[in-house]
Formats: C-alpha cells, structure tokens, sequence
C-alpha cells in the first residue's frame, strides 16, 4: 500500500473512504457533473483494499469511465494505495432482462437534458426536435487552457473557430501530438466556446472509437441511414483520437460521406489524432488529403515556463498553496505530459487533506518518485489478447467472434478483464476490441473473472501468471 493511503479500522470505515473519494472528485469536476453522476453513488462494503460502489444503472458506469477513468484511477490509488480498486455494482440487476437498446436510450435523453439545461434557452429547446448529446465535458474550457509555445497555433486557430464556426480556412482543424497533452480539452474547450457563443448551433463531440462502435450497432439493427443523417445534422462535428477510424473501411467510406457533406454546407469539423495525417498509415488516401485542406495544427510536450504556469494554475483551482520551490521541483521532474502534472496535485491535495498536513518538500519528492515508478507502460489491448490467447491454445480472432465455446469465453473474459486492469482504456474501447461487444459485457467479464480468481485457484494462478507475464515482459 502506498502511504497515502488512510488506514482501515473497521469495517464500517468503506463509508469514510467513499467520503475521501468524494472530495478529491468533487474538487476535480464541474458541479453539476457531481451531482448528477457522482452524488447518487452509494458505498457498499470494503473488502481488503477492494472498494464496492452501487450506482443506478449501467449507463452509470459507461458515462463516468469514458470522462474521469484517469480521476477514478488515481482517487482510487491514492485513497486505498496502490493496489486499491472500484467494484461496480449495478442496483437494477434485473434491468438486464429489458432490452438494453431501450434503457440506454431513455438514459440518454435524461443526459441530454442535463447537459443542454447548461447553456439552453427555449428557441434551442424547439429547434432540438431529435435530442443529442453534445458530450461535452463543461469542465474543458479556454479559460483553465493555459497558453503555452507548445500548443500555440492549435490554440489561436481554435478561438478563431469559436468565434466563426465552419467559415474561417481553419477547416478542417486537425490537431494532433502525444497523449495528455491537451487535445481532448482544446478541442472541448472549443465546442463549449461555441455554445456559449450560439446557444443554438449543434455541437457534438465523440472519439473515433465510440463512432465506429455506434456504426456497427446501426448496421446490425439496419439504421445507418439514421446513423449518418444524424450526424450530417450538426453544426460543428468534434472527433477525438481519428486514428480508431484505421483499418475500417466501412467505417472510413461512412466518415467520409458525413465529411463532405458538412464541410459543403460550410460546416466546422475538428479532428485529433496521435500523429499527423500523412503518417496515419492505414487511412484512405481520399481521407488523409481531406485532412489536410485546412489548418494541421501539433501540441508538443510543455516547455518548463509552460509546465510551470500549468502547475500555479491548477494547484490555485485545487485550493493549494505551493512554494515557487515546489512547483519547479515538480515541473523540472515530471515533464513529459500534462496529465502526470495534474496526477501528481490530485495526489498532494488528497494526501494533505486526508493526514491533514501541510505539503512538504519531502512528500512532494516521494509523490513525484511514485508518479514515475508508477507510470502506466505502452502496454495495448492487442498484446493482451495475443498472450492470453497463446496461453490458452485458442486463435485470435476466435475471443473476437461470437463464439461460446467454454474455453474461448475463459480466454475472452481473462482478456478483457486483464485489458481494464493494465490499459486505461475505457469499457468502451475495450468492448470494441473484441468484436464490438458493448461496455456491460465488459463489466460482466470482469466479474466473473474477480468471482473466479475467489472460487478457483488454478484460474487465480492462470490470472496472476498471465498479468506477471503481460506486465513484465512486454
Ligand atoms: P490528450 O487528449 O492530448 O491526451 P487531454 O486533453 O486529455 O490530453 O489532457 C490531459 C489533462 O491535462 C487534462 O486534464 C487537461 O485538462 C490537462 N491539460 C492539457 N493541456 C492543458 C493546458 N494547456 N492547460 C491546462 N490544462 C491542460
Ligand atoms: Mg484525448
């Protein structure tokens, strides 16, 4: 356990430990985001460092893992120590038996309304005959953007979108560079902008692989016409991390004809992706030149000045007080990514509240030493299917199927289960990962494999083998 973590007395403490939880949540999102989703969670029980949580519906768990798995993760670890975890159970067990199609989508209208009520006013309301989701995250705006030599272009291009939506030579606007540093948040943080502007215009913003995701849903229940018409509605169309679209083709023609149609009528689109358009090997041809008619825009890794700024900035929003010492001890340290910067204030803040102690250099040091130690490895889905298939004897492309053979359920499940545990990936992704399968299924396969691990020790062996292997030898 690392030493953050608070020290369990009883069992009764897992309602203390939810209420430690809730602070560092409640000082890392947007208010209404913690009402809504964070405040209806009930604590269950503790068992060893193993939090479980009961949240309302499915929809519950998709909705907070796709926006704050990074928040949860690093809570969890800070508040139970390293080997801490979140177990989800859902209240309505019984809601599996209604078609899923129907209580997810009158969930989402519920999203619908919560989010628009933010910036609506009636004409909108009207005009919104078919509800959508923006998906935007309000927490993601120019304001908490700081402005840095690294993110330069991308940022100017971005406020002058916002002010003139679809008709500047920004279009489309590709931004692209390493993870966590800032793509997803620029590029919310112009849809908000957008809004807040226009309260009028129809933003959307989803990744690529939730697209893809929504695309084979629409052909299975044949309503892709739907499916594309939806999205030709829009105003701005914001697609995140645009390299999920690789090696789908189907997927690749539909985008493409949404893409031409948006930006004839005048249309903003805004694309990231992981590396520059020309490099997207895998792409269509006609898609990487489309890519490349407006503004390519990359955000490198912060200099100092910029990590610095970064650090006054947030640690001031988290309420803490931090030496100029300090905040370049950090920012000297911890230099390759924004998000291991906020990581490692999430962790100061959570620890100085709950020991309630001041932030000293020596726990700054050893907060910076653990962000390093625990960095999370390059680690993908891909391997993780490719080792625990060869451990089990079954083909690859079988778990990806649907196939119910006991041996390849076993080896699915291990794989997805091992996929939650040592990526970051969102329930979403990794459903998608093996063969389009949706978040519940996800969470289904991560509980019998906890249930197995209790009741069968050969698969307790298998499990803790195969995640030695995935873990150190990769
Ligand atoms: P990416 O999409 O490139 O992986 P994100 O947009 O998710 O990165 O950024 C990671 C975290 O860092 C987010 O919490 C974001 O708010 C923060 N962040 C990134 N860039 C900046 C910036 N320039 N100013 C303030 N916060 C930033
Ligand atoms: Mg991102």
């Amino acid at each position: 356990m690392s030493e953050f973590a608070i020290k369990l007395e009883s069992p009764s403490d897992f309602k203390e430990v939810w209420k430690e939880c809730l602070k560092i949540i409640k000082s890392n999102v947007p208010n209404l985001t913690y009402n809504t989703w964070f405040l209806p969670i009930k604590p269950l029980e503790l068992e060893g460092s193993k939090l479980k949580i009961q949240v309302p519906n499915s929809f519950f768990i998709e909705w907070i893992d796709e926006r704050y798995n990074t928040l949860i993760n690093n809570m969890v670890k800070t508040v139970l120590g390293d080997k801490g975890e979140l177990v989800y159970v859902i209240m309505e067990e019984d809601d599996s038996e209604q078609p899923e199609e129907l209580t997810f989508e009158s969930e989402k209208t519920a999203v619908v309304n919560n989010i628009q009520n933010v910036s609506s006013d009636k004409a909108q309301k009207a005009e919104l005959s078919e509800p959508f989701i923006t998906n935007l995250n309000p927490r993601y705006t120019f304001d908490n953007f700081i402005k840095g030599d690294n993110n330069q272009l991308a940022r100017a291009a971005g406020i002058a979108i916002s002010d003139n939506p679809g008709h500047t030579s920004f279009n489309p606007l590709f931004i692209y560079g390493g993870v966590g540093l800032g793509k997803t948040h620029l590029m919310q943080a112009i849809g908000n902008e957008i809004l807040k502007k226009n309260s009028t215009k129809k933003v959307i913003y989803l990744s690529a692989d939730i697209f893809t995701v929504e695309f084979v849903e629409a052909i299975q229940t044949d309503t892709v016409n739907e499916f594309a018409s939806r999205y030709k509605k829009m105003d701005v169309l914001i697609i995140d991390d645009i390299q999920f679209l690789i090696g789908r083709e189907k997927t690749q023609d539909l985008f493409f004809q949404i893409f031409n149609m948006l930006h004839q009528s005048g249309k903003q689109i805004i694309l990231s992706s992981d590396k520059p358009p020309k490099e997207l090997k895998g792409l269509n041809e006609r898609l990487v030149s489309r890519f490349q008619w407006g503004l390519t825009a990359d955000i490198q890794p912060p200099d100092l000045e910029t990590r610095i700024a970064i650090l006054k900035n947030k640690s001031v929003n988290y309420g803490i007080s931090l030496s100029h010492e300090i905040i370049e001890y950090i920012a000297y340290n911890i230099t390759s990514n924004i998000r291991e910067l906020e990581g490692c204030l999430i962790k100061l803040l959570a620890n100085s509240s709950l020991n309630e102690k001041e932030i000293d250099f020596e726990l700054v040091k050893k907060t910076v030493k653990e962000i390093a130690t625990n960095r999370p490895s390059n680690i993908s889905i891909d391997q993780i299917t490719k080792v625990v298939c060869e451990f089990y004897g079954v083909e690859e492309n079988k778990v990806r199927e649907k196939n119910r053979k006991k041996e390849i359920v076993l080896a699915r499940q291990v794989a997805m289960y091992l996929a939650k545990k040592l990526t970051n990936a969102s329930l979403k992704t990794i459903g998608l990962h093996f063969g389009g399968r949706d978040h519940s299924t996800v969470i289904h396969a991560q509980n019998s494999i906890e249930e197995l691990i209790h009741t069968n020790e050969s698969v307790k062996e298998e499990v803790t083998s195969l995640r030695n292997k995935i873990e150190y030898s990769l």
